[in-house]
């Protein structure tokens, strides 16, 4: 993965460098590329993730990363000595929290009906309880501090309903409402916002879909193909920096078009002798 962004200017992205910044699940997949991304872009980067060893090979893979802490975001009481414990490694690199990407989460491909209640409770823990205890941790800091902007990994299952992923499409709408309100609550001084991806080639996407299913996804994107994680991470670059600084309080579909209509725009369009492709099929 790239790690070189020439368009950025000598020293750092203006409200990006020289912040402190937590990247949960940063350590793999969109949050490595976030991580990377706010770490090219100046920023002093505390990842944590759950993976034992992707926590263990962060550093070596990961040049410049502050430190990896090993954390289940779904424990409120490991999340606080995980923030405190993130407190003083930003102040030995002379910073503290200003940005908080909360972008931990899991997904389960099961039917409605075969979810059982501890499946569902898994997913509500990580994915919606998790944003909640790390926002409202960083939310405390940045009201007391300089202010700041907390950036959530929803999805577009979270705007959408997705056949096999109930509880996980539950838990990204959840939130997307979090997010909102606390964008309400936390203005002027702190920026939220979700940001909603599409499909994205990451060890979460490979370890569910086979090659196959791949293909048949990428089919029914508008724009062919998934997307990469660096490409999500320039969203969240954007939105953490001074760039982003008008946005509060939005859902920001990154999807390759995918929300862009509904069944027609996706098989219509496309079905053999329709006559209506915009261009001849390759
Ligand atoms: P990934 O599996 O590569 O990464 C998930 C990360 O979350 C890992 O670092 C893992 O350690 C961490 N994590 C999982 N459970 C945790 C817990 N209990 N405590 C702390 N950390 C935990 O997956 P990814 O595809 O990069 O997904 C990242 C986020 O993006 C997730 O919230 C996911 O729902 C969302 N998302 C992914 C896609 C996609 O197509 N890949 C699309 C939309 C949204």
């Amino acid at each position: 993965m790239s790690t070189h962004f020439p368009h950025l200017p000598p020293g750092g992205r203006p409200g990006i460098a020289g912040k402190g910044a937590i990247v949960t699940g940063g350590t793999s997949g969109i949050g490595e590329a976030v991580s990377r991304r706010l770490i090219a872009d100046g920023a002093q980067v505390v990842a944590m993730a759950v993976g034992e060893e992707e926590i263990e090979t962060a550093h070596e893979r990961m040049p410049g990363l502050v430190d990896a802490i090993r954390v289940d975001v779904a424990d409120p009481g490991a999340v606080g000595a995980a923030f405190a414990e993130a407190d003083r490694l930003l102040a030995g690199a002379g910073t503290t929290l200003g940005i908080l990407v909360a972008n931990a989460g899991i997904s389960i491909r099961h039917r409605f009906v075969d979810i059982t209640p501890d499946e569902w409770r898994r997913v509500m823990a990580v994915n919606l309880d998790g944003v909640f205890y790390c926002a409202r941790e960083a939310a405390v800091r940045m009201i007391q501090g300089d202010g700041g902007v907390i950036l959530m990994t929803a999805s577009t299952n979270g705007i959408v309903g997705h056949p096999l992923y109930a509880d996980y499409n539950a838990s990204k709408a959840g939130v997307i409402l979090l997010a909102r309100s606390m964008a309400l609550e936390l203005a002027p001084r702190v920026r939220v916002n979700a940001i909603c991806p599409g499909y994205v080639m990451t060890p979460m996407q490979q370890a569910e879909y086979t090659p196959e299913m791949l293909e048949a996804a990428d089919e029914k994107i508008p724009l062919r193909r998934h997307a990469q994680p660096g490409e999500i991470a320039a969203l969240f670059a954007y939105l953490a920096s001074d760039d982003g600084a008008y946005v509060t309080g939005a859902a920001i579909p990154i999807d390759g078009g995918e929300l862009a209509g509904g069944l027609a725009s996706r098989d219509w369009l496309r079905a053999p002798g329709s006559g209506v492709a915009a261009f001849p099929e390759e």
